[in-house]
């Protein structure tokens, strides 16, 4: 790139400092420089200065105007990643001015995405719910009462109450989607006694997580981005979504030591656009393409020995798959060659369309990387697939061949890098197994099999008395949302609906209670992840809430604090588990009673207080700044407890540990007190992974024994939109939904105007070669028919696209009715129609206007289109082993009928329940002898006591037998 050269008279203003010198030629700054020493990296300002901060105010411009600031850490809520933000806090007015990031925050280190500051634009959004709300017509009519906090805990709190008396539990639920905390809400439903947790998993990151978790227990990849020589991603969902910042700097930091990038992704993303190879893969045919780099791996002898004679288990697979086989590492390493005999580079080409000698390229240079190959799948391929989670099993045996699991550059468990809070109390496992969340035809489900709630319902399974939905909107985010707009209609499936929300959504205008909860400046959340190799804890809190502390103001309760009555979840469960429970006679009380005031209720800085005391090395922080642990998270915002997180496999067991274990004679395994604990290894005592071979399984008897013997080993399943299962002569193509524009924030955007100002439609992504076949042009209308109805988009002509296939972004179609309020940055006014037996007609009758606010941007608005909501309009594809909902979708593309509007859509439910009913009927029920409906290893959340793993221990109210408590 040719230099700029400066004219005369910019040359003069920077002499004279009119504008910033960017021409003098200066050291370059190396990468430690960039990256360790965050003070340098701009003109920050310094954490003594905080509490008093200066600066001029830019509207003012070019008057030097001075404004003092407090300046207060939190943490950002737009994704997964929790990024350091730094509110400045006008001393004057009291109003929170703008968002930066935390220099002192050690998984963004002071970067953010723009969805970041975007956060003030949620806070001051016009159309935000300040009050709680109560429905006042009949459900989803859109009308509402302002309603006071006592009224709705007093409410919710006496049919909770009377539920759990009545040994109701299952019918008592916590649907949520962004959980952003460590743990809270999970203690809050244990504490309660219920199998009450519900989530949006099994729509997002569970069939990767059955790839992983099948390996080595461990359900996500941490890579170690930053010091990997080769650099590989399934897609570039995690880079340009979930922890876009955290991880994408990182990527770069590698690139500028040398590092090469892969991305496998039939989408020129941004990120495949930066990677030094991009393999734009036929959706679902990556399995094929890793398995073909393995065979390479192998026969060119590129493979760690020590970790695969060490950390796999071998000996088991020789035994199973090639009984009679002398057990050496030479047999092993031979077998396994045989077993992907088929799998060529060529033949992952006729899958995949990736060039066979880009396959070989990449897969010598991995070999060759060895301990530093960083690899990522999160949703993407894993997500999209019949079999999806065959990718990131295939992605980690990679890192297994190379022995690049848990090593600098390689890629660690994610939970080496998350941190686990000590509570002050932990409630003990519920007594209870609720068969709507795991049914007895997903045992291997990796999470509740939350997508198929209405038709467990249809089905009369079971009810929700009480359902909380919690920054959660399934009308919207999920397929075959009518299905879930029925459900929610019908007054005996749901019996209260309290949706808890910083801002309207799809999903709250069915509900009964609308109760609005903190942006992630209101509010209060302890998180950690896996940005990287090392572990931290980062503290949410609300900034006025501490900025009135600073001022020497007294706040009981955050709402008190925030605009209107905006709550957080933190305070609003303590207040509603006194409630329930106003004696302790149920047992619930005391998990929310204090651990310094005994028997009187738990304030929220309580809470965190006894957290941070318990964090390993945050009370010597603490001290040597003469604070509390809590007011040195208040101050700083985050925490670094482990610089570094390597080869935690390989801690071993003191004596003490040992002490009264024994050594299973064949596997190794140590187990004591009934627990496994580690494994020996070549006569030592490690800790290995928490698997039942405490090592990495090749081959997983898991599988064997739960009925799917045949995919016991890394395996390919020919996805459900394989090319072989699409006429396309019919015009049958395969429609990929699962990547989102890394602006927006899923369901969350829509009140955040800078985000929507620069994304806010989403057309039919399409090759320029099948665009000629239809005779589309950019623009023009198309009409998409998905298995249970069909949608009318635009079609975008596009080089970006692989051919063959058509895209859609996930994130974006907003809408609300005539009779909604809401997010009028983002929304369609649209009209729905329902013909009563099961057809759905939704039309757009306005695009976005601009419109009068107190925010006079809301005038401003240029942009109309809002795009079309695809989601609705998706057949349920449950995995039958992972139960991931596999998003790619088989559509057949028309142009339009005479008559089609753009954002037409028409849904049959009839057809969509057909459909989950075809997908249900290819699993495997747990059929286990003893009645175990689930491997009591494989992880869930909220883990019921053990006797509720057993069907025969079980009452007719899904509860453990009162005789065998
Ligand atoms: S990467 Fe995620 S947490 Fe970080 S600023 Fe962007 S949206 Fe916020």
């Amino acid at each position: 790139m040719t230099k700029h050269r400066p004219s005369l008279i910019e040359r003069i203003a920077e002499k004279i400092g009119l504008i910033q010198d960017l021409h003098s030629v200066k050291e370059e700054p190396s990468i430690e420089r960039l990256t360790e020493k965050p003070n340098e990296l701009t003109n920050f300002p310094p954490i003594e200065k905080w509490d008093n901060w200066t600066e001029y105010e830019a509207t003012e411009h070019p008057k030097k105007v001075k404004k003092n600031y407090t300046i207060v850490p939190t943490t950002c809520f737009n994704c997964e990643s929790a990024c350091g933000l730094t509110a400045y806090v006008d001393k004057d007015s009291n109003e929170i001015r703008k968002f930066e990031g935390n220099l002192y925050h050690p998984g963004s280190r002071g970067r953010n995405c723009a969805k970041g500051p975007a956060t003030i634009n949620q806070i001051t959004d016009p159309d935000r719910i300040l009050y709680p709300l109560k429905r006042a017509g009949k459900r989803g009519e859109g009308k509402w009462d302002r309603v006071t906090w006592d009224e709705v805990l007093d409410d919710i709190a006496g049919r909770m109450r009377k539920a759990i008396q009545e040994d109701r539990h299952n019918q008592i639920a916590y649907h949520v989607g962004r959980p952003g905390h460590e743990g809270y809400a999970n203690r809050v439903i244990q504490a309660w006694g219920v199998d009450g947790h519900n989530s949006h998993t099994n729509i997002c990151s569970s069939g990767a997580r059955l790839g992983y978790n099948v390996w080595y227990g461990y359900d996500r990849p941490s890579p170690d981005h930053a010091n990997a020589k080769f650099i590989l991603l399934i897609s570039a969902h995690l880079e340009s979504g979930h922890y876009f910042n955290p991880h994408a700097q990182r990527i770069i930091e590698a690139k500028m030591k040398g590092a090469k990038l892969a991305t496998m992704d039939p989408r020129l993303s941004n990120t495949a656009s930066m990677s030094d190879y991009w393999m734009p893969s036929y959706p679902g045919t990556e399995a094929a393409v890793l398995l073909a780099m393995a065979k390479i791996i192998l026969e060119e002898g590129l493979y760690n020995r020590p970790f695969l004679e060490n950390w796999t288990n071998w000996e088991t697979y020789l035994e199973k798959r090639h009984p009679g086989t002398p057990h050496t590492f030479e047999n092993y390493i031979e077998k396994m060659i045989g077993e992907y005999t088929d799998y060529t580079p060529e033949m992952a080409e006729g899958e995949s369309g990736v060039k066979a000698e880009m396959i070989r390229e990449c897969a010598i240079k991995i070999g060759e990387a060895g301990e530093k190959f960083a690899t990522h799948n999160w949703r993407s391929a894993a997500s999209g697939n019949l079999g999806g989670w065959c990718v990131s099993r295939c992605l980690h045996f990679l890192n297994v061949l190379t022995g690049s699991v848990g090593t600098v550059g390689g890629t660690s468990p994610n939970s080496w890098n998350k941190f686990k809070p000590k509570f002050h109390t932990t409630p003990p496992g519920q007594k209870f197994w609720n068969n709507m969340h795991f049914p007895n035809e997903y045992p291997l489900a990796m999470f509740e099999m939350s997508f198929l709630l209405p038709h467990f319902m249809k089905e009369g399974r079971g009810k929700m008395d009480v359902y909380f939905s919690r920054v959660f909107n399934p009308v919207w985010t999920y397929p075959d949302g009518f299905s879930w707009m029925e459900a929610y209609l019908d007054e005996e499936k749901f019996g209260l609906h309290a949706a808890m929300t910083p801002t309207w959504n799809e999903t709250a205008f069915f509900a009964d209670y609308v109760l609005p909860m903190g942006h992630s400046a209101e509010r209060h959340d302890l998180n950690s992840y896996a940005t990287h190799s090392g572990m931290w804890i980062a503290f949410r809190q609300p900034v006025l809430r501490e900025a009135a502390r600073r001022a020497g103001k007294s706040v009981e309760f955050t709402y008190e604090s925030n605009p209107g009555e905006v709550w957080e979840e933190d305070e609003f469960w303590i207040e509603l588990s006194w409630r329930i429970d106003p004696d302790g006679s149920l047992g619930i009380r005391k998990h929310f009673e204090s651990p310094y005031r005994p028997g009187e209720k738990i304030k929220i800085d309580e809470y965190y207080q006894y957290i941070f005391e318990n964090t390993k090395g945050l009370p010597d922080a603490a001290k040597k700044e003469g604070l509390t642990e809590l007011d040195y998270m208040k101050k700083h915002g985050a925490f670094e407890v482990e610089k570094h997180s390597y080869s935690k496999h390989e801690f071993t067991l003191s004596k003490e540990q040992l002490k009264g274990s024994v050594v299973d004679g064949k596997s190794k395994v140590i187990r004591k007190d009934g627990k496994d604990i580690g494994v020996m290894v070549d006569g030592t005592a490690y800790v290995g992974f928490p698997t039942p071979s405490r090592k990495n399984e090749f081959y997983s008897q898991t599988l064997a024994d739960w009925n799917w013997e045949e995919y016991a080993i890394p395996t390919y399943i020919k996805s459900h939109i394989h090319n072989e299962k699409l006429d396309k002569e019919k015009g049958e193509y395969v429609l990929l939904p699962t990547f989102r524009l890394p602006t927006l924030i899923h369901s969350r955007s829509g009140n955040a105007k800078w985000l929507v100002e620069i994304a806010n439609r989403n057309p039919i992504w399409m090759h320029p070669d099948d665009a000629q076949r239809w005779g589309f042009r950019t623009g023009d209308l198309v009409r998409l028919n998905t298995d249970i109805g069909y949608f009318i988009d635009k079609v975008w002509v596009t080089q970006g696209m692989k051919p063959g296939v058509v895209a859609c972004s996930h994130h974006l179609g907003r809408w609300r009715r005539k009779q909604d309020e809401g997010n009028r940055w983002a929304t369609n006014t649209v009209n729905i129609k329902n013909d009563g037996s099961g057809g759905w007609k939704m039309e757009t009758v306005a695009g976005i206007k601009p419109f009068d606010s107190i925010d006079d941007d809301s005038k401003r608005i240029f942009w109309s289109d809002g795009g079309v909501h695809q989601n609705i309009t998706h057949a349920v594809h449950p995995d039958p082993i992972s139960g991931m909902h596999c998003w790619h979708q088989r559509v057949r593309i028309e142009r339009p009928h005479d008559g089609d509007k753009y954002g037409d859509i028409f849904v049959d439910t009839n057809k969509s329940h057909e459909n989950y009913k075809e997908w249900l009927n290819m699993t495997r029920p747990a059929d286990q002898p003893d009645g175990l409906r689930r491997p009591y290893w494989f992880k869930r959340p909220l883990k019921p006591d053990k006797k509720a793993y057993y069907t025969t221990n079980m009452d007719k109210n899904g509860r453990v037998k009162k005789e065998l408590d």
